[in-house]
């Protein structure tokens, strides 16, 4: 009879903790920009994760010359190299889309009409630490006066950027992208959490899930794009999956 009451207690409180997983949460790679009429980074990108209700619509911040937020993968566009580049300069330019190279005041005015889907801004890592913090400054500084702080989590693979954010403010969501961290390194430095690249958390290193969560760090893998890859990471409990296909990701987180 003990034994039968104590593999009932146990099985309970497994039950329990399966209960108190969170399930994974979707990020869209540069915006849902896999949709006709789009492109990545762009604000249609973002209006389109908006409409089908993920978690996050991920962009990449650069700072212009000039102390301007724009949004784009690569540091040129075109040619023209972002951060040499004026905000006049690189307001002519046009996506293949046809919109403008969008401005992070542009994409705030979109999120701020909903509350559902967080921006995940990445600052990307300029040619020095001082643009790679005055890009931190700068965008903080938006987020902040547009309210939107409780709807946004940052990445970035530049440690500049990451220290400057957790020293602004140590409740920054903030996860580092660069993949040679252990979740206690993190964990000692002040992150909120990782994100990394599918073959560190698959291949090198698949013990820092675990360790992660252990630690109370959230995990995020990117870019995972493949249904296969997509199950294994939701069976490893992550907390978000970063991707170019998050209408293949709701239907199975849906399934
Ligand atoms: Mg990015």
């Amino acid at each position: 009879m003990k034994i039968k009451q104590l593999a009932f207690v146990i099985l309970l409180s497994l039950c329990g903790l399966a209960g108190a997983e969170a399930q994974t949460q979707i990020i869209a790679h540069r915006g849902y920009w896999d949709k006709l009429g789009s492109a990545q980074n762009s604000l249609s990108s973002l209006k389109n994760a908006i409409d089908i209700g993920v978690y996050g619509s991920e962009l990449d911040v650069w700072i212009t010359r000039d102390g301007v937020i724009v949004i784009n993968h690569d540091d040129d566009y075109q040619g023209v190299l972002i951060q040499d580049a004026t905000s006049e300069e690189l307001s002519k330019l046009r996506l293949v889309n046809g919109e403008p190279l969008p401005t992070l005041n542009e994409y705030i005015a979109i999120a701020k009409k909903q509350e559902k889907t967080r921006l995940i801004i990445e600052i990307k890592s300029h040619d020095s630490a001082e643009d790679d913090i005055r890009a931190t400054d700068e965008t903080v500084r938006l987020i902040n006066e547009s309210g939107l702080n409780s709807q946004v989590d940052y990445i970035s693979f530049s440690e500049h950027a990451c220290k400057e954010l957790i020293r602004l403010n140590p409740q920054h969501r903030v996860a580092y992208l660069n993949g040679d961290k252990s979740p206690q390194e993190l964990k000692d430095e002040g992150y909120w959490g990782l994100d990394y690249a599918w073959d560190v958390l698959k291949e090198k290193h698949p013990e820092w899930i675990r360790q992660a969560k252990a630690l109370g760090l959230t995990v995020n893998v990117w870019t995972v794009n493949r249904e296969e890859q997509m199950l294994y990471f939701i069976s490893q409990g992550v907390d978000y999956i970063t991707t170019d296909n998050p209408q293949l990701l709701k239907g199975l987180l849906t399934r």
